[in-house]
């Protein structure tokens, strides 16, 4: 059995839903359909999830949102329309009285995968589950897993799924972090121990670097879970880590595929390889706008180091010296007065992150290789760090090198 995960770009309108169904319908064991609601068209156009925001903000403030809600339904009406679908007017009656009569912002933003959801399964004609009947959350909105895991393995089946929200013991609607439906879905694999979870983009897959910087970038055809979590951690805009957890806990395969290309195969990422070794890199990725400081203070570094953990930074990197405590932070917030006071001398750099991830750079002697590439595109490392599992290697650069070391470190590690 398949969960499969179609994310708003997939359900934006018709020709989507169509696609959707397509995919559907060519294999059978697709038996759990997740819907995020109806996203961007275009670039001036809106998420659904926003205007709903939009719309409570308006409502509790006593404001009038009839000119927004209007486009949540013109969108709804047009969606239905285009698949000879009844326009779905009583529940948008019903989220219209919900919004006016002080709906939480929760409430407001799932409707638009409840409602995407209830068309989504007349389209399909599968049976709709209701998430907030599956999906437990507790009374302060986290998730009850054990019980949401329950409530799945009850769930009938095949059915249609709406990501991105559930109820806790009252009935009271919460949802997770925007983009949640991938959540959902993964908790739906993992309680139904599914043959694999597919979750359905607008990309191929996961690409071995940023498409920005390296156009031609490939699509990874196989990770290891381990590999996904070194990934983003280090910088790729890939799956949440909540998203990813609950299938890599029940060792679910995930494969990342592109609702626009179907015969892809896209990114299939599991717990390990199936016998064969692992390619040396994976991917290549990294942070731009990270802070490098040095602080020094004799025989001191140990109690800089308290100091800044105490502190909780948003610490990338950390390393200690007898006299010195090398710090990479993310984002621009000066450091606290504390630690300056500290330290005898402050250095500090604008600085980026630059990695290759992959469970075959330790047998490919990858610390080695990683430094000759920076050092060949002419760009000096502050640091270099491969930890002892040997599952990446990441530098801290100067900020301006960053464009130029990825590249770098594609062609030595992805390109060959
Ligand atoms: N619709 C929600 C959002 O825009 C959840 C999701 O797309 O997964 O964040």
């Amino acid at each position: 059995m398949r969960v499969c995960k179609f994310g708003g770009a997939a359900l934006r309108d018709g020709e989507g839903f169509r696609r959707v169904k397509e995919i559907a319908a060519e294999d059978g064991s697709r038996q759990i359909i997740v819907p995020s609601a109806p996203g961007r068209r275009d670039g001036g156009d809106e998420k659904i999830t926003d205007l709903l925001y939009a719309c409570q903000t308006a409502a509790e403030a006593g404001r009038g949102f009839g000119h927004l809600f209007d486009r949540i339904a013109g969108r709804y009406r047009e969606i239905a329309a285009a698949l000879r679908l009844p326009a779905p007017d009583d529940d948008l009656r019903e989220i219209f009285g919900g919004l006016r009569w002080g709906a939480s912002p929760a409430w407001a933003a799932s409707r638009g995968e409840w409602l995407c959801g209830r068309l989504l399964a007349a389209y399909l004609e599968m049976p709709f589950v209701d998430a907030a009947s599956v999906i437990r959350f507790d009374a302060a909105g986290n998730l009850l897993e054990r019980d949401t895991m329950e409530l799945l393995r009850r769930m009938p089946v095949p059915c249609v799924l709406p990501g991105f929200y559930g109820a806790d013991g009252l009935g009271t609607v919460h949802t997770f972090p925007r983009g949640g439906s991938d959540v959902t879905a993964a908790l739906a694999a993992a309680a139904r121990n599914a043959d694999v979870y597919e979750n359905w983009k607008d990309v191929r897959g996961v690409f071995a670097a940023d498409p920005e910087l390296v156009p031609d970038a490939q699509c990874v055809t196989a990770m290891s879970y381990r590999e996904l979590r070194a990934l983003s951690a280090l910088g790729a805009r890939v799956l949440a880590e909540e998203a990813v957890a609950p299938v890599r806990r029940a060792g679910v395969p995930l494969t990342v595929r592109s609702f626009l290309e179907p015969r892809h195969p896209g990114t299939r990422i599991g717990p390990a390889f199936g016998g064969q070794p692992a390619a040396e890199a994976i991917g290549v990725t990294g942070r731009r706008g990270l802070r490098l400081y040095r602080l020094e203070r004799l025989d001191g570094g140990e109690t800089l180091a308290r100091s800044a953990l105490e502190a909780g930074l948003p610490l990338f990197k950390l390393a200690v010296d007898a006299d010195a405590l090398c710090l990479a932070l993310r984002g621009d917030e000066p450091l606290p007065e504390a630690l300056q006071a500290l330290s005898e001398r402050v250095w500090q750099h604008r600085a980026a992150s630059v990695s290759a991830v992959g469970e075959g750079l330790r047998r490919a002697d990858g610390a080695a290789r990683f430094a000759a590439a920076l050092s060949a595109a002419g760009v000096r490392a502050y640091s270099l760090h491969m930890p002892p599992d040997g599952l990446y290697v990441t530098a801290v650069i100067p900020e301006a090198d960053f464009a130029r070391s990825v590249t770098a470190l594609y062609d030595a590690f992805i390109r060959r």
